[in-house]
């Protein structure tokens, strides 16, 4: 091992912390019960104390490069700064990136939560044998990340890749963005909830409604498992699912025209419930999907791209790192990171003139 780095996954619920080496093997991780709802300084004083053991754990052994951390908000990139960050109390337009390395004197990339899940996959995961990929998140919410010529896609202001705030449904459900009908609304663990609900509500799901009655905290899990068990509600709720998820990807295929699309998150264990409605969604509404879909060419996309039939093909795919996709991608973030500017060239970095 000649260098390592420290990747920070800051989640909606809790923080983890893991030490990854250059070739992507994880070393150690740390999963804390650190609640994020327990305010900034405590998340702060927590995560550089955990940071701290890792780092020391492995200084023997090789370089440390620096710290990648996932927030669950919009960063500015140029500042360091959290913008907004819905599920972080405390945390709006702090200099979080300055008061990390002020603690920990070494370099630290702030990025998307989201955006580090897409390069994970991209570095280790099931879209490593491509250049392009795209990755939809579904969890609480539904994050999305572009990765192009292996660079994350940042746009014009570093809001790229907001695949849940996309239109699925123009008189939809009311989104926490503003905009109705948002992906978001349909293919999350939230929009599962509510749908199951509201099922319940309209009389059409008497057993979603026993097992709700049974247990207050009865969650998509459960809703899936009802599925899995043929409960035709909840096989509705996961059609809906499916569907809203084959109108936003149809899409982004034909804008993109992209090799591999990847699903993950906590979501996408119910894959089998969602993906035949998601798959014949995309079959009606992309003519490039349907003109570029070649069968089960996935297990191919693990093992070897060059395969020519392969290279002609748009995938959709689970996830393959799991819950650790976010936490890998945030540790590789300082690996390729562009060289470190000292505080005159950031200013004029923030004037256009380099580029971090
Ligand atoms: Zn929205």
């Amino acid at each position: 091992m000649n260098s390592f780095a420290i990747g920070v996954d800051l989640g909606g619920t809790n923080l983890r912390i893991a030490a990854v080496d250059s070739s992507g093997k994880l070393l150690d991780k740390i999963s804390t019960d650190a609640e994020v709802t327990r305010g900034r300084d405590y998340v702060l004083d927590e995560m550089c104390k955990n940071v701290r053991a890792l780092a020391a754990k492995f200084e023997s052994r090789g370089r440390m490069v620096g710290i990648g951390i996932g927030v669950p908000g919009i960063i500015d990139r140029q500042t360091g700064l959290v913008h907004e960050s819905p599920n972080l109390p405390g945390w709006h337009d702090y200099p979080a990136r300055a008061e990390i390395e002020r603690r920990l004197h070494t370099r630290v990339i702030l990025e998307n939560d989201a955006n580090a899940a897409a390069l994970g996959e991209k570095w280790l995961g099931i879209a490593s044998q491509f250049d392009d990929m795209c990755m939809l998140t579904l969890g609480t919410g539904v994050g999305g990340g572009l990765v192009l010529q292996g660079k994350i896609w940042h746009g014009m202001t570093g809001m790229a890749g907001e695949l849940g705030h996309t239109t699925v449904d123009p008189n939809g459900v009311k989104c926490g963005c503003g905009n109705h009908g948002c992906l978001e609304q349909y293919a999350s663990a939230t929009a599962v909830k509510r749908m199951a609900a509201e099922a319940i509500a309209r009389g059409e799901a008497p057993e979603m409604a026993r097992a709700m009655n049974r247990d207050p905290e009865f969650s998509a899990k459960g809703i899936y498992q009802m599925a899995s068990q043929c409960d035709e509600a909840a096989l509705n709720i996961f059609r809906s699912v499916g569907q809203a998820l084959g109108i936003a990807l149809a899409n982004m295929i034909n804008v993109l025209n992209l090799p591999i699309y990847v699903i993950g998150g906590g979501m996408a264990n119910a894959w089998d419930a969602f993906a035949p409605a998601m798959l014949d969604q995309i079959q009606k509404r992309s003519f490039v999907y349907a003109a570029t879909s070649h069968g089960d060419v996935v297990e191919i996309a693990r093992t070897n791209a060059s395969n020519a039939q392969l290279r002609q093909s748009t995938i959709i795919a689970r996830e393959l790192l799991g819950g650790d996709a976010g936490l890998l991608g945030a540790a590789r973030l300082p690996m390729i990171a562009a060289p470190v500017l000292s505080g005159s060239e950031r200013k004029h970095a923030s004037a256009g003139i380099g580029e971090r």
